[in-house]
C-alpha cells in the first residue's frame, strides 16, 4: 500500500488525484492541505481518512476542526500547518498547490525523504538547482505530473543515459491561437478561461492563453531532464493528444500520446514503475488529424521571455515567475488587460538584479520584489 499526501486536494489536480487513488486499490491517502476550501477538504477528510488535514487560511481552521471533531483527525492551520503535513513521511506527495506557495511545502517533503509528484511547476522554475540538489541529498524521486513533462519522462523510459538530444515540448495554443495583438487587446476573463481542450484551475489557465505556461514548462523541462532551453523545440499541437516527445542520439522520436486528461499522468507518478488501473482509451481514427505549427512568439511574448529568463539563468525564473502570478490575479481580478500581462513579466524581469548564487531567501525576495513592481507599475 502506498500513502499519498495531497498538497492542494481540493483544485483541479487535487481533485483528480484523489479519483485515482479511489480507482487504485494500492493507494491511500496520508494527509490533505488545501488554502480555504474548508467544505470540501471536510467532505475528503471523511471519504479519505487521512492522519492530518491542513487548511492554509488561519480563519477557516477553527470551522473545519469542528467539524471534523467526531473523526479523531488532526487538523492544523496556516503555512507551517501546511509543511507540517507535506512532512508526515508519505511515500509520495503530490504538490498540486498553485504558484510559488507549493515551493516550501515541496522542500519539506524532500527533507522528510518522500517522492515528489510534481503538479506545481512554479516550484522548478523558481528553485530547480535547489530542489534537484536536495532531493539528490535525501534520495528522493521527482516524477512529474505535468503531462508534458510525463510524456518526455515516458518516453525516455528504455533510452540510456546522455541518449536524449532535444525535446519536443507541444502546446495547445489556448484559446486565443491565430489571434493578433490588435485582436488580443479588448478579451475579456471569461474568453481567456474557455481554454479549448483542459480543464483547469484559473491562473493556469490563463498561463495557457499568454503561452506563459509553455514558458514555465521550458524552464521546468530543462531542471527536470538536465537539457539546455535550446534544446527544447515548442510547437503548437491544437488537438492535445501527443503530450511531447523526445529525440534520441540517432534522431528517433519518440512520443507519448493520449486523450487529454490529468489522471494518466497523475496515476503513473503514483504507480511509477508500475502502471495502474486503465482510465481511458485514445482513439486515433476517431482523431483522424494531428497537426503541429510554430509557435508565434511575436504575439504571445511570455514565451519567449521565459526562454530569456531561464537562459540568463540565476533568479530571472523566480522573478518573471513572481510578476506572472501578480499580473494574472490582475488580470483575473479586471485591474489590467491581457496584453499587459506579459508587458508587466517583461519589464519586472528587466527590474531583477541577478544573483549567481542564491538561496532559497534570495528566490522568496526576488518573488516579492517583482509582486510589487507589478502594482507599483500599474499605479503609477
Ligand atoms: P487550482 O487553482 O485548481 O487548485 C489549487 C489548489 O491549491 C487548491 O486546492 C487550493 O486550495 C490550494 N492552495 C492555494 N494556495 C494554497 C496555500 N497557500 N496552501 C495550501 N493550499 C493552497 O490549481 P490547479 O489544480 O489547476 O493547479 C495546481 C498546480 O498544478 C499548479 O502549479 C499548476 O501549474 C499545476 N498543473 C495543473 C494542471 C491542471 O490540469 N490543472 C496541469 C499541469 C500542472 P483552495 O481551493 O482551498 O483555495
Amino acid at each position: 500500500m502506498k500513502k499519498i499526501t495531497v498538497l492542494g486536494s481540493t483544485g483541479s489536480i487535487g481533485t483528480q488525484a484523489l479519483e485515482v487513488i479511489e480507482k487504485n486499490g494500492d493507494l491511500s491517502v496520508c494527509a490533505l492541505a488545501a488554502g480555504r476550501n474548508i467544505k470540501l477538504l471536510e467532505q475528503q477528510a471523511r471519504r479519505f481518512k487521512p492522519e492530518i488535514v491542513a487548511v492554509y487560511d488561519t480563519s477557516a481552521a477553527a470551522e473545519l476542526k469542528a467539524a471534523l471533531k467526531d473523526t479523531g483527525i488532526k487538523v492544523l492551520y496556516g503555512e507551517s500547518g501546511v509543511i507540517e503535513a507535506a512532512a508526515l513521511g508519505a511515500d509520495i506527495v503530490l504538490t498540486a498547490i498553485v504558484g510559488i506557495a507549493g515551493l516550501k511545502p515541496t522542500v519539506a517533503a524532500i527533507k522528510a525523504g518522500s517522492d515528489i509528484a510534481l503538479a506545481n511547476k512554479e516550484t522548478m522554475v523558481t528553485a530547480g538547482p535547489i530542489i534537484n540538489a536536495l532531493c539528490k541529498k535525501h534520495g528522493v524521486r521527482l516524477l512529474p505530473v505535468d503531462s508534458e513533462h510525463s510524456a518526455i519522462f515516458q518516453s525516455l523510459g528504455g533510452a540510456p543515459a546522455g541518449a536524449l538530444k532535444r525535446i519536443i515540448l507541444t502546446a495547445s495554443g489556448g484559446p486565443f491561437y491565430g489571434k493578433t495583438r490588435e485582436e488580443l487587446k479588448n478579451v475579456t476573463v471569461a474568453e481567456a478561461l474557455n481554454h479549448p481542450n483542459w480543464s483547469m484551475g484559473n491562473k493556469i489557465t490563463i498561463d495557457s492563453a499568454t503561452l506563459m505556461n509553455k514558458g514555465l514548462e521550458v524552464i521546468e523541462a530543462v531542471h527536470l531532464f538536465g537539457v539546455k532551453p535550446s534544446d527544447i523545440e515548442v510547437l503548437i499541437h491544437r488537438q492535445s493528444i501527443l503530450h511531447s516527445a523526445v529525440e534520441l542520439a540517432d534522431g528517433a522520436v519518440i512520443a507519448q500520446l493520449g486523450t487529454p486528461d490529468m489522471k494518466i499522468p497523475i496515476q503513473y507518478a503514483f504507480t511509477y514503475p508500475e502502471r495502474g488501473a486503465f482510465l481511458d482509451r485514445l482513439s486515433l481514427s476517431d482523431i483522424g488529424t494531428l497537426t503541429f505549427a510554430r509557435p508565434d512568439t511575436e504575439t504571445f511574448k511570455c514565451l519567449p521571455l521565459c526562454v530569456k529568463a531561464i537562459e540568463m539563468g540565476g533568479l530571472y525564473p523566480a522573478a518573471v515567475n513572481g510578476a506572472n502570478e501578480q499580473s494574472v490575479a490582475l488580470f483575473l481580478n479586471g485591474k489590467i488587460n491581457f496584453l499587459q500581462i506579459a508587458e508587466l513579466n517583461a519589464a519586472a524581469m528587466d527590474n531583477q538584479a541577478n544573483k549567481v548564487d542564491y538561496t532559497l531567501e534570495d528566490i522568496f525576495e526576488a518573488d516579492r520584489a517583482a509582486r510589487q513592481f507589478v502594482i507599483d507599475k500599474i499605479r503609477v
